[in-house]
């Protein structure tokens, strides 16, 4: 599938827009339309069903080492600017960028890849050819050889058939393995050696409460939605009678200032994620981390990634955050990536009882295998955490502990896309129905995240089947989400619903008035079978699970 294919029909259907479009756009803002919103809606609410409110903590779920309970927060987005400082974000939460001198650009450091070339540089004003090699470089991007042959083409003034004259030597590499940049040239320089030396790059959005607006004003709008839930650790305990172990599920919008968003809404600076903080003991904290890395695995195959796109991948241990005892990804080839690469879903991280410690005492650094107060030079702690008891009481062990937490962070904007490109398929059309193009798009949407879940068309405009199809389509409404389309050739209403990912059409044709039947017709299987009337609702519900 080719990407701009699905960006074009995100558009054109109005599940995407670019935010403040009329106005040139925004780089790395989104906007979800109308059928958009329903679709994200719907991927808040699987998981939110699945993970939260539907999980039954009387059962033991398979793969999970006993019961456990689930509970959801809502916490705000500013939040006091402390938590910051002792979660970490404030000093450590940032990207290296490269400045261009010449395009007067900034780039993510990690991003800028490119390969050594020689070749002869044709001189300005009839000047003679001179042999230069240089370090040429892009942005990563889908296919990556192909952008540096562009930029190669345009340093050494070439005409495309003349390309094969240029030696490329080494493998794609990114600059940050190059230890000098003067002959590097920036992806959107003309000259060699135009890129700054990296810089640190705070993600954080900065913003200020209140009118005065003084630095003690200062706050951030959150990274992640994970510190609203650790530090109301005490308040769900004290108010909702849980018991270890239990977790606590957010979702809500988080924002990050990327030095380069890209990929759609991949990379947005604006978006929203899917938390959960689980709370155990921590003897059992190891068993908690296989359960929750193999139960969200699942959910996405559940969801319908269940094709050779997806993969788990452990974290080599140089990999892993200092307080971190075992992450996992899960992964999706997204087809904007190089062949063979992959782009991180969620992470599930075994966080230790570092964050719950860290609001307790204050800003943690390890050494060694130990966690520690980070102190200033004169030994004053570097920040200090709130002083509250955030340790837990465990009435059938006696035991007292701070509990350890594994974290599943998934990111409802990315599930979206993924959930998008999986389902984005192109057939032949059967010949019943092919209108003026023989192509078929659909979209293979599972049916809990199709945005419509049924459209109902008559299949003529008069004998009284619009009158009928209304009040049809007005019962399903109560239902579920559905569409009334009376215009052109039944083929091309079967189209566009196909190309929205409805999984069921429903037609009132000449039987209907005759014996009160319907047809339904399967957007997958093309199938199409006639029920009563009366048995509509109930039996799209039962073939949608909902
Ligand atoms: P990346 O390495 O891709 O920047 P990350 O490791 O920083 O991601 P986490 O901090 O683990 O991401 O955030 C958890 C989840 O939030 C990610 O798996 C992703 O789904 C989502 N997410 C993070 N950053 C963004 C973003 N800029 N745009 C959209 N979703 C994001």
């Amino acid at each position: 599938m080719q990407m701009e294919e699905l960006v074009a029909l995100c558009k054109r259907r109005g599940f995407l827009f670019q935010s403040s479009e009329i106005y040139g756009g925004l780089n790395g803002f989104w906007d979800y339309g109308p059928l958009g919103v329903l679709l994200k809606r719907n991927v808040k609410d699987a998981w939110w069903t699945d993970m939260v409110v539907g999980h039954n903590e009387m059962k033991v779920m398979p793969g999970a080492p006993s019961t456990y309970e689930m509970t959801g927060l809502d916490c705000t987005i500013i939040m006091h600017p402390q938590i910051w400082k002792c979660s970490g974000h404030y000093d450590l939460f940032h990207d290296f960028m490269v400045d261009c001198r010449e395009s007067k650009r900034r780039y993510r450091f990690d991003h800028v890849k490119g390969r050594w070339v020689k070749g002869m540089k044709h001189g300005e004003n009839g000047a003679s050819a001179q042999e230069l090699t240089v370090f040429i470089t892009t942005i990563e991007t889908e296919n990556t050889q192909e952008a540096l042959d562009q930029a190669a083409q345009k340093f050494f003034g070439l005409r495309k058939k003349n390309l094969d004259s240029l030696e490329w030597t080494g493998d794609l590499t990114s600059i940050s393995s190059l230890s000098d940049f003067s002959l590097v040239v920036g992806p959107d320089a003309k000259q060699p050696g135009t890129l700054t030396s990296p810089r640190e790059f705070n993600l954080m959005f900065k913003t200020t409460i209140g009118a005065l607006g003084g630095e003690d004003d200062i706050s951030f709008l959150r990274p992640e939605t994970a510190q609203g839930i650790f530090v109301n650790f005490k308040n769900v305990l004290d108010s909702s009678r849980v018991k270890l172990p239990f977790g606590i599920g957010q979702i809500g919008k988080s924002f990050r200032n990327e030095i380069t968003p890209r990929n759609f809404t991949f990379r947005s600076r604006e978006f929203e994620q899917m938390e959960i903080e689980f709370f155990c003991h921590p003897n059992e904290s190891p068993l908690w981390y296989q359960y929750w890395r193999d139960r969200r695995f699942r959910w996405y195959t559940e969801m319908g990634l269940n094709g050779d796109r997806l993969r788990l991948r452990e974290h080599d241990p140089e990999e892993l955050a200092h307080y971190s005892c075992g992450t996992a990804d899960i992964e999706y080839a997204f087809p904007f990536l190089p062949e063979g690469e992959y782009g991180e879903l969620e992470g599930i991280a075994h966080r230790g009882n570092f964050d719950l410690r860290s609001h307790m005492e204050g800003k943690l650094v390890r050494e060694g295998n130990e966690l520690l107060l980070e102190k200033e030079a004169n030994g004053q702690p570097k920040y200090r955490g709130s002083g509250k008891d955030l340790t837990y009481f465990d009435d059938q062990r006696k035991e007292r502990f701070i509990p350890h937490v594994i974290e599943p962070s998934s990111g409802a904007d990315r599930a979206t896309l993924a959930f998008l490109c999986e389902a984005y398929q192109v057939d032949q059309a059967p010949t019943s129905e092919q209108g003026q193009e023989a192509k078929r798009v659909y979209l293979k949407l599972h049916p809990r995240l199709a945005p419509i879940k049924a459209a109902v068309f008559p299949l003529v405009k008069k004998d009284g089947m619009p009158e009928i199809a209304a009040e049809i389509y007005g019962e399903l409404k109560k239902e579920m989400t559905a569409q009334y389309d009376e215009k052109g050739a039944v083929g091309r209403r079967y189209r566009r619903q196909d190309e929205i990912g409805t999984p069921f059409c429903v037609t009132i044709d000449g039987q209907t008035l005759q014996d009160g039947t319907v047809t339904i017709r399967d957007r997958d299987t093309l199938e199409q079978w006639r029920v009563k009337r009366e048995e509509l609702v109930d039996e799209l519900k039962q073939r949608l699970n909902c």
